[in-house]
Parts: structure tokens; sequence; C-alpha cells
């Protein structure tokens, strides 16, 4: 089941929950029971896209 993480724009307070996506519609905050959440995109969710690449060079200009 995918897990989802939301923030309360009430209370402010972060949670995550392991719903269905059509059930994370119906997800209200654990702690004020608000159902004005925002949906927080985890960077980890997203498809690993590029990696860094270590290039490190000493600026050796002007004096
Ligand atoms: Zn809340």
């Amino acid at each position: 089941m995918p897990q989802y993480e939301f923030e309360c724009r009430r209370c402010a307070h972060r949670f995550t929950v392991l719903v269905s996506w059509a059930e994370k519609e119906s997800v209200r905050c654990p702690k004020c029971g608000s159902s004005d959440l925002k949906q927080i995109w985890s960077p980890f969710s997203a498809p690993g896209r590029g990696s860094e690449a270590g290039g490190c060079r000493p600026t050796a200009e002007g004096g």
C-alpha cells in the first residue's frame, strides 16, 4: 500500500498514512480532525533522475 505524507493546515501537524489512492481523500488529521490537509511529496518517492556529478575545481583566478 502506498504511503502518503500530509501536513495539516490547521495545526501544522505532520503525519504519514498508509491508504489507497482513493482512500487518501478521506484522510483527516489525527490530531485535530481537520480535513484541510496539504499533501507532501517527499523527494524519495520520485524516480531517481540524474546523480550528483563529482566535480571539484580549485579556483586559481585573480589574486
Ligand atoms: Zn490538525
